[in-house]
């Protein structure tokens, strides 16, 4: 049987940190209430669960999993599960936390969530992966559930991964309430629920957001070079649509290795390259290897981190000849980081805004269960430009009135609406 604990450690260390002195300088500059200040510092609930999988050779293996659901007082909890060996409480609650910033700035009903299984899902067979989702699932029980936090895929998680869990979810619950629960997670297969176009939600948002910037320096994407750190969902489809605008893609950079090409590398070669190569580019003949540190200083227009958290720092910030980092990743840039960046006035489109497309799309489809009903793609995409277009402007305008940074006029904007959320409805009892 799985244990489940529910508390909150004070310590602060990596994503983390950058969450809070984020959200610390934010809450500053706008002169946030100080009682919404001290809620929204802390997490509401930490989930913590260890449950016991069969191996394919038999043997037992026991699994930590985590659910951190920070707020919900815009609507319920939303957010990825990540499979990765970094997963553990600290990066799940400073995940939740952007989360929570995202959703609110989106215009979302929903509070912020995340979590995950600490694994290297390489290491295990397919079989094997979905026994640990389904009992992953079972040991969250009713922590998860449609209208209290819904999950959504996030780094080695996947559509076929929330088939398992909304199939595991929906088993558990009484026969006359089981079709109506599929809601539990998005970004789950077409045939099951899912929305046609979730897959690029996000990095087709993340082009969007490129875009309103491009606009706002009268420039054009056509011929802009840039690099892409990360050839995963995000990754991959904000190169997609990147090259649809004309713009050039000279390196990418994942877990497996660093490619380089002057000419450009062609996003769709490398894609089917890493759907039949174990999800790396590493060998892919349309480019040449480079060396790894220097993959952040190459000379181009746009850098988008799209893998892990915490990569632009004081180590490689310095050599970023880029006009723009738009952050596909969550929590890319550490503190010292952005700090660099600033004083080398290299542009920040902030995650809570670059890569907001997918939990867009993730409530394009979480209505559409809700109703019942399916969306169409040229729809879908639609509405993820409004809204981004929609928060891009109004970042850009409280960015005017504080006199401030991107990241901290997007913060400001998502915390006025917690604020008045709290102010209006006061505290119970
Ligand atoms: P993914 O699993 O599809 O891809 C992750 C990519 O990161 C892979 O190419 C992997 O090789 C690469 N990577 C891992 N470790 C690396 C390292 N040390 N150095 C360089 N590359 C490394 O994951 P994803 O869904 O594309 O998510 C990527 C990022 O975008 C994450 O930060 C995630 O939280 C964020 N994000 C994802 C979504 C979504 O809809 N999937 C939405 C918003 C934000």
């Amino acid at each position: 049987m799985g244990t489940t604990e529910v508390g909150q450690t004070q310590y602060r260390q990596g994503m983390y940190k950058v969450v809070m002195d984020q959200f610390e300088r934010a809450a500053d500059v706008m002169g946030l209430d100080a009682s919404v200040r001290e809620i929204l510092s802390r997490t509401n609930s930490e989930i913590v669960v260890h449950f016991p999988v069969r191996m394919d050779d038999g043997s037992i293996e026991v699994f930590t999993g985590y659910r951190v659901q920070h707020n919900n007082a815009l609507g319920p909890y939303k957010g990825g599960l990540r499979y990765h060996p970094t997963v553990d409480i600290e990066s799940a609650r400073a995940l939740a936390i952007w989360m929570t910033w995202k959703t609110a700035l989106a215009g979302l009903p929903y509070g912020g969530g995340k979590g995950g299984v600490q694994i290297d899902p390489k290491r295990y067979s397919r079989v094997e992966l979905e026994r640990i989702t389904r009992r992953f699932t079972y040991a969250l029980g009713d922590n998860i559930g449609p209208d209290l936090d819904i999950p959504a895929p996030d780094v080695n998680t996947n559509s076929q991964i929330m088939a398992w869990i909304a199939d595991t979810y929906c088993s558990t619950k009484p026969a006359n309430t089981r079709s109506s629960n599929m809601h539990v997670v998005t970004g789950k297969p077409t045939g099951s629920g899912g929305l046609d176009g979730r897959d690029r939600a996000t990095g087709f948002g993340v082009v969007v957001t490129l875009k309103a910037w491009a606009q706002r320096r009268n420039a054009d994407l056509k011929g802009m070079r840039y690099i892409v750190q990360g050839f995963g969902n995000v990754g991959y489809w904000t190169a997609h649509f990147l090259a649809r605008e004309g713009a050039v893609l000279v390196a990418v950079q994942d877990a497996s290795g660093t490619l380089y090409k002057a000419e450009g590398i062609d996003p769709e070669a490398l894609h089917a390259h890493v759907e039949t190569n174990a999800a790396s580019v590493a060998g892919f003949k349309g480019a040449a290897p480079m060396p790894a540190e220097e993959f952040f200083g190459l000379d181009c227009d746009i850098v988008v981190p799209a893998a892990l958290g915490n990569q632009i720092t004081a180590t490689n910030a310095g050599s970023i000849k880029a006009k723009v980092v738009a952050e596909g990743a969550n929590g890319p840039t550490d503190t010292e980081g952005e700090a660099i960046l600033h004083r080398n006035h290299v542009e920040i489109i902030p995650d809570i805004l670059c890569n907001s497309g997918g939990v867009i799309g993730s409530y394009i489809e979480w209505l559409l269960n809700r109703r019942m009903e399916h969306g169409r793609i040229d729809e879908v995409l639609r509405m993820i430009e409004d809204k981004i277009t929609t928060a891009f402007t109004q970042v850009a305008h409280t960015a005017a009135e504080f006199d401030t940074d991107w990241r901290t006029s997007a913060y400001i904007v998502a915390l006025r609406r917690l604020e008045s959320a709290y102010k209006e409805r006061g505290i119970f009892p």
